[in-house]
């Protein structure tokens, strides 16, 4: 899986999905660019985002905030004082590592080990094996679960009591080793704040400091009555918003899974306080239909919040299946009214609606939903990526929905002359004012579609001797390869039906 994950790399940047940033000087760590192809499936995940958000829920508006905002919000939002990770250094190696993911890489460990337990099992009891008799029987897998148990129980008691010397001490106990130097030569476990500062104006010093913003979220609360009441909207209502956030994050690595500039696409779902489980059990169910529509379901998985973040009563992720593992996809979190209390409070200035039914001014509770783009976008590109063997030839493509493809269909003349280039550039006349098409006139047919397979382009439209005389053409389908001939007048029309969301 982990070699699977290489190939997904490698092949994001051949075919002009994903380059390190500032690559001719060697890549900035944890920062990239994203290419022709990249930025082409990055703009449909937007829109396919504001679509579901915006345009399906007619209580639920846009809005657009700054990336700087008053220094006073991130006091209020709780960011200055508790927006860390726990830090440690190894003084051999010199390398940082955060210490609640060495705990979760020893866990994932012992988890390896009962993964291999059961293949080994499985194996030699082919279809009489029974996993969950063998998982809560067999004396070695009962061992390394104790285990996980035992650091699991440990480690959420030391998130949550804030405890340095706890989680010190959970990395001492278990022996675990800088994976650089192999030596466990560790300072004390510190709290590190993940915020960018940088001065506004000319002149340097505290009195100036500004961030950059770590979540979109706080831009949508303090907008929160300029948007109500611009927008004639009443809880319940939402505000959602697509934006870069920055955070600088100790262990930058598995691609763009950890960024320390990135996008996020959240929104905020403004209540009645009393209502928030209703909703969030709404929004749930909203969040995964979202991404298993255009994903395969198998990989989308609730996972509850090992610990509560500090605004949150109730949070949920939903993971995905990476090939380096389940990770965090999206969180949806009851806020509860943390946030707007906060800046009501620091701000001195009301953030309440009227609420009839309580005869009463209230400050609304949150929930919210909040997905990283780029986050997405990688679980987008590994569930797509196909390698194949059919009838002894091997074939790589990318399955992708075909709403999201960077480019939906690709024309080609089937040889440069007879008038067939100049048919094949009126077929895309036809098309390229509704969908994203390209035109390629070089090298065989077969090269093209290969060409196209790896940029998981949905339709190949050939035009051919016999488009000059009936007016149709061969269309190709990417995920069966099979062929059928089409009439150029209802190309559109197809497209329309089968690149849709
Ligand atoms: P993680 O535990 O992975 O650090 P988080 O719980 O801090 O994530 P949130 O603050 O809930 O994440 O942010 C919401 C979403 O933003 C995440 O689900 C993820 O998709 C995305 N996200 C957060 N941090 C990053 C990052 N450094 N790079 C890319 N995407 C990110």
């Amino acid at each position: 899986k982990e070699n699977m994950f290489q190939k997904v790399v490698s092949h994001a940047k051949e075919y002009g999905f994903v380059f390190p940033s500032s690559e001719i000087y060697g890549g900035l760590q944890a920062v990239y660019d994203y290419g022709s192809n990249g930025v082409e499936l990055r703009n449909n995940i937007k829109k396919y985002w504001w679509a579901s958000m915006v345009q399906m829920h007619e209580n639920i508006v846009g809005l657009d905030a700054s990336i700087f905002m008053d220094p006073k919000v991130w006091k209020a939002s709780g960011h200055v004082d508790a927006f860390n990770d726990p830090l440690v250094d190894n003084k051999d190696s010199k390398k940082r590592y955060r210490a609640d993911v060495l705990i979760e890489d020893l866990m994932a460990k012992y988890q390896g080990k009962i993964e291999k337990e059961v293949t080994k099992a499985q194996k030699r009891f082919g279809d009489d094996f029974d996993k969950e008799q063998f998982l809560a029987t067999n004396p070695n897998v009962l061992r390394n679960q104790k285990k996980i148990d035992e650091i699991e129980a440990k480690f959420k008691t030391a998130l949550e009591a804030d405890d340095m010397e706890g989680l010190k001490a959970i990395i001492e106990e278990n022996n675990i080793v800088c994976p650089i130097s192999g030596t466990c030569n560790w300072t004390d476990v510190r709290q590190f704040n993940l915020m960018f500062s940088t001065e506004l104006g000319a002149v340097a010093g505290d009195s100036n400091k500004v961030y950059l913003r770590p979540e979109t979220a706080q831009g949508i609360f303090v907008n929160f009555l300029n948007v109500m009441n611009t927008s004639r909207q009443r809880p319940p209502f939402g505000i959602a918003q697509i934006g870069k956030a920055f955070r600088n994050e100790i262990v930058a690595r598995q691609f763009i899974f950890r960024m320390r500039e990135f996008e996020q696409m959240e929104m905020q779902f403004f209540i009645q306080p009393g209502t928030e489980m209703k909703w969030y059990e709404y929004w749930k169910e909203q969040r995964m239909k979202f991404h298993t529509a255009v994903g395969n379901a198998d990989n989308y998985v609730f996972h509850d919040h090992l610990k509560t973040a500090h605004y949150a009563n109730a949070a949920v992720d939903i993971e995905f299946k990476f090939p380096f593992g389940q990770k965090e996809l999206e969180g949806i979190h009851s806020r509860t009214d943390f946030d707007l209390s906060a800046h009501q409070e620091l701000s001195s200035k009301k953030l309440q609606y009227f609420d009839h039914e309580l005869g009463k001014n209230v400050v609304p509770y949150v929930v919210e939903t909040s997905v990283g783009l780029d986050r997405m976008f990688l679980s987008i590109l590994t569930g797509a990526y196909t390698e194949e063997e059919v009838e002894g030839k091997s074939r790589t493509y990318l399955k992708f929905h075909p709403g999201l493809a960077p480019i939906k269909a690709a024309v080609f003349p089937l040889t440069k002359k007879d008038g067939l280039p100049e048919k094949a550039r009126e077929v895309m006349n036809e098309i390229k004012f509704d969908h994203n098409v390209s035109y390629e006139e070089k090298d065989a047919i077969g090269k093209r579609y290969t060409r196209q397979d790896l940029i998981g382009t949905p339709y190949c439209i050939t035009v051919d001797h016999q488009t000059l005389e009936d007016n149709t053409v061969t269309v190709r389908e990417r995920d069966t390869t099979e062929q059928f001939r089409l009439p150029i007048a209802e190309l559109k029309a197809y497209l329309d039906k089968h690149c849709s969301l």
